[in-house]
C-alpha cells in the first residue's frame, strides 16, 4: 500500500521532532506531515532513549529548549512537571526525552482533528524519485510512503570498530560489542572481568557510569589515539567571550594557536570555547577541503573534548574511577583483535596487547557514513544524495537542501542534524540543530506555498 503525504520526515529523534513542531507552527492546516521512525525511538532518538538516571545532559537545562525563539520552553516544562531543576542544572537525558516526546504528543493533540501530523512506526529502507516529483520511500513494514517534500533526520547512526574485517577473527566476534546502545551487553560481562572501550569520549563515559552503577569490580580500559577524556563543565558557567578568530582568516594551525593564546589569557578557557559557537560553522566553511582534512586529523579530538564537556557530577565520578585505578586510559591505535589462550586481546599498533573479556565500540556517533544506512545507500546509488568527502554525512547547501551526485539540488529534499556535519561541522547539539530546524521549516513552508 502507498501512503500519500505532503511532507515526510525520516527519523524521529530530536532533529525530526524539532522540524515537525516548527512545521506545525508554520504550515497551513491542510498540509499533511508524516514522521517515520520506529515507535520506541519516536521523540527520543539515540541520545535521549536511555533509561539510566546517571546519564545526564551535557548542556545545562537553560540552553536545551526545543525552540531557539522560546528559550525558556524546557524550563517551563520542567516546572510544570514539578521537577526541581533550573537553568544551570544538568538534567537526566531520560527526562529530556520525555520533554521532547511530550512536546510531540501535544502538537499531535493540537492538530489531531485535522490529521495534519501522523507518526509512521517503520524504518525507511530505501527511496526512489516519484513519478510526479518528490520521493517514494520503501518502508520496513512492507508499505510505501510518497511525499512531495522530504527531510532526512536520520542522525549520525553508529560506526563499526575502526578495523578491517580481516583484523577481527570469527572466533573473536562474539566478544565484540559494535553498538553499545543496541543491547544490554553488560549482562554478558562477569562482574570482575576486564573490559576495553574503544574511544574515550562521551559514549565511553556513559558506559563507565552504567558499569559503576551495576557494581562492576573489574578493570575498565579505554583506548583512543590521543587518550583524551572530555573536559568537565564548571558548576557555574562563565559568560562566553567573543572569539578572536575570523572565518577565512588563515591556516588551521595559526587559528588554533590564536585560540590557545586567547584561552591562556582568559580566566576560564571554557568561556573562549563557548564564544566560538556563533562563528564555528563559518570557520569550517572558510576552510578548503585540505584544511578541513588537516583539522579532522590533527585537531578534532582536542576540539571535541573541550567543546563537548561532561557535567560536573559526571566528571567527578570519572576522576574517582581513574584515581582508584579501576579506569585506565590508554593512548594508541587499535590494530587487531585476537584470541590468546581462549581470552580476547586487543593488539595496539605498537604491539602492546590488552586483554579483555569484551571489547565495546564507542568510537562515536558524531560521524555519519552513508554506507551505514540502507536508506542513504539507496539514495546515493540513485544519485539523489552525495556523501561528504570526509565521511561527515551528506552534502547539503546553505539552506540544508540536499545536493545530488551532479552537484545540483535534489528537488524537495532536505537534511538536518549530524547528517549535515560536512557542511556545518558543529551540528550535533540541540542549540545548533534547533536553529537549523526553524530555517528548514521556513524553506519547506515557502516551497509548499509556491506549489
Ligand atoms: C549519547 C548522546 C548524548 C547526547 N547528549 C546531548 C546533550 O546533552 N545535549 C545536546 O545538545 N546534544 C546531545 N547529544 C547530541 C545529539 O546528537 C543531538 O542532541 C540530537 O539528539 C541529534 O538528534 P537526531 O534526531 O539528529 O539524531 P538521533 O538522535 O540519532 O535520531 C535519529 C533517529 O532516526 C532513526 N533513523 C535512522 N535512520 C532511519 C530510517 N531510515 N528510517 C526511520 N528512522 C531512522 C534512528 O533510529 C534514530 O532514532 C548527544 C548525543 C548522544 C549520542
Amino acid at each position: 500500500m502507498t501512503l500519500e503525504t505532503d511532507v515526510a520526515i525520516i527519523g524521529s529523534g530530536y532533529s525530526a521532532v524539532a522540524l515537525a513542531l516548527n512545521l506545525v507552527d508554520l504550515l497551513p492546516p491542510a498540509v499533511k506531515i508524516s514522521l517515520v521512525g520506529k515507535a520506541a525511538a519516536q521523540g527520543r532518538g539515540i541520545a535521549y532513549a536511555t533509561k539510566a538516571e546517571c546519564h545526564l545532559l551535557n548542556v545545562p537545562a537553560g540552553r536545551m529548549s526545543l525552540f531557539a525563539d522560546r528559550p525558556n520552553h524546557f524550563l517551563a516544562w520542567l516546572a510544570a512537571q514539578g521537577y526541581p531543576w533550573s537553568a544551570e542544572d544538568f538534567v537526566p537525558r531520560r527526562i529530556y526525552g520525555a520533554y521532547v516526546r511530550d512536546s510531540l504528543d501535544e502538537a499531535m493533540k493540537r492538530t489531531g482533528n485535522r490529521a495534519a501530523l501522523t507518526l509512521v512506526d517503520a524504518e525507511a529502507l530505501g527511496a526512489a524519485a516519484g513519478q510526479d516529483g518528490g520521493l517514494v520511500f520503501a518502508l520496513s513494514d512492507g508499505g510505501r510512503l510518497s511525499a512531495r517534500v522530504s527531510a532526512l533526520c536520520t542522525g549520525a547512526g553508529t560506526r563499526r570498530l575502526p578495523l578491517p574485517e580481516a583484523a577481527i577473527p570469527a572466533a573473536a566476534r562474539p566478544f565484540v560489542v559494535e553498538d553499545p546502545w543496541a543491547d544490554a551487553w553488560w549482562e554478558r560481562l562477569p562482574a570482575d572481568a576486564d573490559v576495553l572501550f574503544v574511544g574515550t569520549g562521551l559514549t565511553t563515559v556513559d558506559q563507565l557510569l552504567l558499569l559503576k552503577r551495576r557494581g562492576f569490580r573489574g578493570t575498565m580500559h579505554a583506548l583512543s589515539r590521543h587518550g583524551l577524556l572530555p573536559q568537565p563543565h564548571l558548576a557555574r558557567r562563565a559568560d562566553p567571550v567573543e572569539t578572536a578568530l575570523v572565518p577565512g582568516g588563515g591556516e588551521v594551525s595559526a587559528m588554533l594557536a590564536a585560540l590557545r593564546r586567547q584561552a591562556a589569557a582568559t580566566p576560564d578557557w571554557r568561556a573562549v570555547m563557548d564564544g566560538l559557537r556563533p562563528v564555528t560553522q563559518a570557520l569550517w566553511q572558510g576552510w578548503s577541503a585540505v584544511q578541513r582534512r588537516r583539522f579532522l586529523r590533527h585537531a578534532a579530538s582536542f576540539w571535541n573534548v573541550h567543546r563537548h564537556r561532561m557535567a560536573p557530577a559526571v566528571a567527578e565520578e570519572i576522576e574517582a574511577l581513574r584515581r582508584s585505578g579501576q579506569l585506565v586510559i590508554h593512548r594508541g591505535r587499535l590494530e587487531a583483535l585476537c584470541l590468546r589462550d581462549g581470552r580476547l586481546a586487543a593488539v595496539l599498533k605498537d604491539g602492546t596487547p590488552l586483554a579483555a573479556h569484551l571489547v565495546v565500540n564507542c568510537t562515536g556517533l558524531d560521524r555519519c557514513t552513508v554506507a551505514a544506512s540502507p536508506l542513504l545507500t539507496s539514495l546515493a546509488e540513485r544519485g539523489l544524495v552525495r556523501p561528504d568527502p570526509h565521511g561527515l554525512g551528506i552534502l547539503v547547501d546553505d539552506a540544508a537542501a540536499v545536493l545530488a551526485g551532479d552537484g545540483a539540488r535534489t528537488a524537495g529534499l532536505y537534511a538536518l542534524g549530524p547528517l549535515t556535519a560536512g557542511h556545518s561541522w558543529e551540528i550535533t547539539a540541540v542549540p545548533d540543530i534547533r536553529v537549523q530546524a526553524r530555517a528548514v521549516a521556513a524553506r519547506i513552508n515557502a516551497e509548499v506555498a509556491a506549489g
